[in-house]
């Protein structure tokens, strides 16, 4: 995953013909068989197939433009059995790929809403494909920046999350004209409109035509997470935002409506930290300075992970990243810190990719974040961290090298010790793009109360049902934007045809 720079994203923007301001005027005296809140990754493709299938929608999108997190996402999605892989004669199977995410999540993803992604995971991709979507050379692969697949059917778009939102806009430009969907962009839902608790009827939405209610069959809440929004995060989740990643609407607003008919919120627990972020200082949430993959099939590391009591923690080339990320996750703050020394800083290929040696060498001298030092008590002392036991850990690490024995946690690639200075200190933090807790869903994404029971008319896909629900307690491949997707289209065509 990997941000798109700003001034990619507003040419990106501009040339959408849908990321316009101005809105559509929709009628409040008429009834939808579908209002969908949100117009991004997950309620455009179910705003389109609701129409496709004979349904009169109303999608109301709170930004001016309409993509949603597509504008910053790697958009890496996974499926079997589709052109991309047939193109290179790969065999797959729905099976073989719920085996390998419950694999990857160590079985802390929902089994039943994991089934039916990958059970329609294909079709998502095939379609996709049929609108013009294109995946970049040499995709699909068994995986990026997480844990891998057993087979190669991981892959982006070439434009990333963009390639996505280009395919969804033709067709929806299309039922827009057909006037099958009526469009409210600028226009935020602020309150579910309920005949008794528990039955939702419509939505009450702000907008350049002001305060308006708006009734119909089934509400669909598609209004991503609230990785953007720190307070209600931390509410959820138990852990601080650490940093500032996920795409700025994602405020949680579904989630305020979902609990307002009475939702229950599960998966906050599930939470997940992806490694290196270096911070821009210790606030949070925290903006990313600079990052580093502590991804072993990425690099493989020189360096040594330390926490805050100078104390080694995980095997650093262990050769799932998910369960160096688990190990960070059990230190305090999910702080880590990269130490090496002069040897490793000229030998190595630099820790933070496209910085030059040079760079990761001077850094210390204008940002916090990192640290250099002659000695490694002082190196310890300037890091903030304990360098009585930064010695002992590293002094063993050593000595188990120099006498071949096995290293504490199982390290098999040990290429130097740390001993020539200068010694050199990366402050990291724990941190996440997404959010994991969410409005609890049935597998006919019927949204639940406490009790289990659905509450009439409410339905919630993407984001909103909490990245815990299909990814687990961990980054398992392309298992937010390919359900996002799928559960869009499944839904849709089943409110169409129950309308
Ligand atoms: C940098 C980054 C990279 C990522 N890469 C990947 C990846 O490669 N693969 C993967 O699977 N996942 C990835 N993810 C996660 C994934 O992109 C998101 O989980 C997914 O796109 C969310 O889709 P969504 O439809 O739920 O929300 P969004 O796409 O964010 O859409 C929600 C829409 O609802 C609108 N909205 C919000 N509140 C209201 C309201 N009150 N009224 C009306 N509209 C409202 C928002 O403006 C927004 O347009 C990434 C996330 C980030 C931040």
């Amino acid at each position: 995953m990997h941000h798109l720079n700003r001034r990619t994203l507003l040419a990106a923007a501009a040339s959408l013909s849908i990321a316009r301001s101005d809105t559509t005027r929709a009628d409040p005296s008429i009834h939808y068989d579908v209002i969908v809140v949100g117009g991004g990754t997950a309620g455009i493709p179910c705003a389109l197939f609701a129409a496709m299938n004979g349904a009169r929608v109303l999608l109301i999108e709170k930004s001016p433009a309409l993509g949603g997190t597509l504008f910053w996402s790697t958009g890496q999605i996974a499926g079997a059995g589709t052109v991309f892989q047939k193109r290179l004669g790969i065999t797959d199977s729905p099976d073989a790929h719920f085996d390998d995410c419950m694999r990857i999540n160590e079985n802390t993803a929902d089994p039943a809403l994991t089934r039916l992604t990958v059970d329609h995971a294909g079709d998502t991709i095939n379609w996709l494909a049929d609108q013009g979507f294109e995946v970049m050379a040499g995709h699909p692969v068994t995986g990026i920046g997480h844990d891998h697949f057993t087979a190669r059917r991981y892959q982006q778009g070439v434009k990333s999350g963009l390639s996505i939102l280009d395919a969804f806009l033709p067709s929806l430009e299309a039922a827009i004209a057909r006037q099958q969907v009526t469009l409210l962009t600028g226009t935020a839902v602020q309150g579910l409109i309920q005949e008794r608790p528990g039955k939702v009827v419509g939505v009450t939405a702000t907008g350049p035509s002001g305060t308006q209610d708006f009734k119909g069959s089934h509400i669909v809440l598609a209004s991503g997470g609230c990785a953007a929004n720190p307070r209600l995060f931390e509410d959820l989740h138990g852990v601080p935002l650490y940093a500032k990643t996920a795409y700025p609407t994602s405020q949680g607003d579904g989630l305020i409506l979902g609990m307002s008919a009475g939702a229950a919120i599960v998966g906050g627990e599930k939470y997940a930290s992806l490694p290196g972020l270096v911070p821009d200082a210790w606030q949070y949430p925290a903006q990313m300075y600079a990052w580093a993959p502590l991804h072993p099939m990425v690099r493989q590391p020189w360096e040594i992970l330390v926490n805050a009591h100078g104390e080694r923690f995980v095997r650093e080339d262990h050769p799932s990243v998910h369960q160096i990320e688990r190990g960070i996750y059990r230190q305090p703050g999910h702080r880590h810190w990269a130490i090496f020394d002069a040897d490793m800083l000229a030998k190595s290929e630099p820790i933070i990719p496209d910085w030059s040696r040079d760079r990761l060498a001077t850094e210390y001298q204008t940002h916090p974040m990192f640290s250099r030092a002659m000695s490694l008590e002082e190196l310890a002392f300037r890091a903030g961290i304990n360098p009585t036991s930064l010695r002992q850990n590293i002094a063993d690490y050593n000595r188990r090298l120099q006498g071949a024995q096995p290293d504490r946690f199982g390290r098999t690639y040990r290429p130097a010790e740390i001993a020539t200075p200068p010694f050199y200190a990366i402050a990291m933090q724990g941190w996440t793009l997404v959010s994991f807790a969410g409005l609890s869903v049935n597998t006919r994404f019927q949204v639940l109360d406490p009790q289990r029971e659905a509450i009439a008319n409410l339905y919630a896909i993407g984001e909103v049902i909490g990245a815990g629900a299909t990814s687990g307690a961990a980054y398992t491949n392309g298992m937010l934007v390919t359900p996002a997707i799928t559960f869009g289209r499944l839904l849709g065509s089943a409110l169409a045809n129950r309308s």
